[in-house]
């Protein structure tokens, strides 16, 4: 069985790969044991381990640009993107992990004269991680670094149509000197490769990124199966909140708006496709928001000035445009954007959509779209705007924009999302922990040395002295 890899600019077809079978995956697992059991990579210093993926890292930068094209052409991605912020990214995840190797822990706590405890993080032996489309290289990073870092064989599921940049990655990881097994790049879908994945017995830990509906399904088929452990990280919908002194980051505002809204054509996690603003400069913040979003590039993923390439299917663009359509039928209004614009024959681009004048409860309002469109909702009071930020079910991340410290401190502290930036649009860098809250995640953040808690298991030991 093979899946095809289909170009979302043209809808051009790019390439074949293996659809892995739940008896392929069976067989991966078994051989990723032996190598963990082997000790060939779990067995050598952390320091060892670092620098091979020093290499790997250096490899990856060697190909930054074959990375990059593969990335844009699987998921559509503008190339300009790839260059500047998945690549680059990817290559940073995989040295920070890979120095870190070495600066994990554990602890010896104050117990008795006569007892000697302590704790150490141990790999799990085979673990696995499943992944989107919309961040192919960044993501597999993020859990690559951590996860070979700390001794792990892993198998890594790259979604259906993005595995071609993860694939050139395991042969890369090959050529750094990590050996055969500890990478296995297992390509296919979610019915067949990601759920045997999810059941199989021998996997300790699952590290899963995507949409919440898929989450659900691999929790519950760990609890049917070996218990694993499950981290997700999952959908958003994420808000930007707009204080009332706001317009004093003159430029920066809009622009972070923007980036926020529209960054991969807002298919994108922490996407913030919720502008809530106070009244008192809402229509300004409007008017600025809906030309900017009017002047962002629509184009061919492949041309260095495009800003918003494709959807990555018509499927995507059919909910998109139905979800635009919805909201605009029960009272919304378009002020930048609204449909379809025609780039090139075969793909589905999207235009930039600001939604105005929705009536509250608008599913609109509560529903990831994982598309380029932002809603906007005002508000009058900082309790109201709280309120507002945390009207939905998700808790991935959220901005606040304002000066005033105790305002900052106040949304920050009272919106419920792993991570808020205060002035920014922003996932912070890797030095601090990136997980959702509520039904974005749960079960261990990415980056971080939080990322080693998804992939190494504590162990206690007590030693009783003097007998
Ligand atoms: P998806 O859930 O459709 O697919 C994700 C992966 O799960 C794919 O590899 C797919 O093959 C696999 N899968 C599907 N069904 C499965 C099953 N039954 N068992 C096991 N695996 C299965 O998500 P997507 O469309 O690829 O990605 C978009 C979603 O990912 C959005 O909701 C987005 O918010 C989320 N996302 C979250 C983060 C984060 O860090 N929180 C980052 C990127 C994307």
């Amino acid at each position: 069985m093979s899946l095809e890899i289909i170009n979302p600019a043209d809808g051009s077809h790019l390439a074949t790969v293996p659809l892995t079978s739940a008896d392929e995956v069976a067989r991966h697992t078994e051989d990723a044991q032996r190598v963990f059991d082997s000790a060939v990579w779990s067995g050598l210093a952390p320091r060892e381990r670092a620098a091979a993926l020093v290499r790997l890292a250096d490899l990856m930068e060697r190909d930054a640009g074959t990375l990059a094209r593969l990335d844009m052409e699987d998921a559509g991605k503008p190339i300009a993107e790839c260059l500047a912020n998945d690549v680059p990214g990817a290559i940073e995840s995989i040295r920070w992990f890979a120095e870190a190797a070495d600066k994990l822990a554990g602890a010896v706590p104050a117990t008795a004269p006569d007892i000697l405890a302590f704790t150490e993080r141990e790999p799990f032996g085979v673990v696995a991680a499943i992944l989107p489309w919309n961040y192919p290289l960044a993501m597999a990073a993020w859990k690559i670094g951590p996860a070979l870092a700390a001794g792990n064989c892993l198998l890594l599921k790259p979604a259906d149509a993005t595995p071609r940049s993860v694939l050139h990655v395991e042969a890369l990881a090959l050529e750094a000197g990590i050996p055969a097994g500890v990478l296995r790049v297992v390509t296919g879908d979610g019915p067949t490769t990601g759920a045997a994945l999810a059941a199989d017995p021998r996997i300790g830990a699952l590290s899963f990124t995507g949409s919440t509906r898929t989450g659900r399904e691999i929790l519950a088929t760990a609890a049917r199966t070996n218990l694993k452990r499950v981290s997700l990280e999952m959908g958003g919908k994420s808000p930007q909140i707009v204080m009332a002194d706001a317009l004093a980051f003159g430029d920066a505002l809009v622009d972070g708006l923007v980036e926020a809204a529209f960054l991969t054509a807002g298919q994108n996690c922490t996407a913030g496709s919720r502008t809530l603003v106070h009244e008192s400069i809402a229509d300004e913040v409007v008017a600025r928001l809906a030309a900017a979003a009017t002047a962002l590039v629509v184009g061919d993923p492949a041309d260095p000035a495009t800003q918003i390439g494709p959807v990555i299917n018509d499927a995507a663009a059919d909910r998109i445009v139905a979800a635009i359509e919805g909201a605009v039928s029960r009272g919304a209004v378009a002020v930048a954007g609204g449909g379809e614009v025609a780039v090139r024959e075969g793909g589905r681009y999207l235009a930039p959509t600001v939604l105005t004048g929705l009536a509250a409860g608008d599913p609109i309002l509560t529903t990831e779209i994982f598309g380029p469109v932002v809603t906007v909702q005002t508000f009058a009071t900082r309790d109201e705007a709280i309120a507002l930020a945390n009207a939905v079910d998700y808790g991935l991340a959220a901005s606040v924009w304002t000066k005033n410290v105790d305002d900052a401190l106040a949304v920050a502290r009272g919106v419920q999302a792993g991570i808020v930036s205060v002035g920014a649009y922003s996932e912070g860098d890797l030095t601090v922990p990136f997980g959702g809250w509520g039904q974005s995640g749960f079960g261990g953040a990415e980056k971080s040395l939080a990322a080693f808690h998804q992939w190494t298991r504590e162990k206690t030991i007590w030693i009783q002295l003097g007998r």
